[in-house]
């Protein structure tokens, strides 16, 4: 039997599903029950009832929303380091001084934070749905956080006033996405339309023909009478993009641009979670409670799922 053979046989054995983000190696894609971006595969694990076990093949955050969503299950994260340096960028007691500098303005955090910080929150959102999240209170000025990009982004889509918390948050990934690699790219292939994730810069939305999440990207990709993209997002979406459009072409727009941490899940270790139930994602009761309602919020204001639990 080979790992492949090995990991679906155990899945099987411990009526687990196994989850993965876009950015995860192809290996791990093909593997997975489900590949989406960080809302899809919420919702996933907000709605699964079979399974015992999720084993969510991403980073910290990601798992740790599966397990505030749905504490019934078992959450694996089959690798501890898996940790997305943004989410670390904001802290509680920054959320806390910015409430106090603008005690009316309500607090959206992008789901790329801590439970912690989540607990904090008015409502969250994901860069596939923020701009309706925020359209959808009445407050005219918005704290959000923690990536200063996606809060321009939203500024540019909406009417409010958004005050970025911490002033720099940022994907180090996406942030090494630059205009000329673009137009290089754009020379070679002057057909090709450039979509680009809103984690990137502002220069780099400019040089955009579509700007949108991994999901809103797949759906755009396979729509588009387009056949040559120019890609700005982490590396690992390009596995899915080609298979699901194998008539088309898609580049990179930078090759190296690759997320170390979303990098760490190899067969062996998804293999050796699994087998040993490690490592199991917890998050403290006080702090779930509250989280939960931040993320169910986000569901209901972007009309996604009534997201009321029974
Ligand atoms: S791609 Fe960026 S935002 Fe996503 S997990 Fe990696 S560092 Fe975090």
């Amino acid at each position: 039997m080979n790992l492949t053979e090995k990991i679906v046989k155990l899945k099987e054995e411990k009526h687990a599903i196994i989850l993965a983000h876009n950015y995860q190696r192809p290996e791990i894609q093909d593997i997975a029950d489900y590949v989406g971006d960080s809302i899809e595969l919420s919702q996933k694990a907000m709605l699964e009832k079979d399974a015992d076990i999720i084993v969510f093949c991403a980073v910290d955050f990601m798992a740790e929303s599966a397990a505030i969503l749905n504490p019934s299950k078992k959450v694996l994260l089959p690798t501890l380091g898996a940790r997305c340096p943004m989410a670390q960028m904001l802290t509680v007691e920054e959320i806390k001084r910015q409430k106090t500098l603008h005690p009316t303005a309500p607090v959206v955090l992008y789901v790329n934070t801590l439970a912690a910080t989540k607990a904090q929150c008015d409502t969250c959102c994901t860069s596939a749905n923020a701009v309706e999240v925020v359209s959808s209170l009445e407050a005219k000025t918005i704290l959000f956080g923690p990536d200063r990009n996606l809060a321009e982004y939203v500024a540019e889509k909406t009417s409010k006033k958004i005050i970025p918390i911490p002033e720099w948050g940022f994907c180090p990934t996406h942030l090494l996405f630059q205009p000329e690699d673009v137009a290089v790219l754009k020379n070679q292939h002057p057909n090709a339309t450039v979509i680009v994730h809103p984690e990137c810069s502002s220069e780099m939305r400019q040089a955009a023909d579509f700007i949108g999440s991994t999901s809103k990207m797949c759906t755009f990709a396979s729509e588009s009478k387009a056949t040559e993209f120019i890609v700005c997002t982490e590396e690992g979406i390009l596995h899915r993009l080609r298979k699901e459009n194998p008539r088309k072409q898609f580049m990179i727009a930078y090759g190296d641009a690759v997320c170390p941490n979303m990098k760490l899940t190899t067969l062996d270790r998804l293999y050796a979670a699994l087998k040993e139930e490690k490592y199991v994602v917890t998050v403290p009761e006080d702090i779930a409670v509250k989280a939960r309602k931040s993320l169910e919020r986000m569901f209901e204001s972007a009309g996604l799922v009534k997201a009321k639990r029974s």
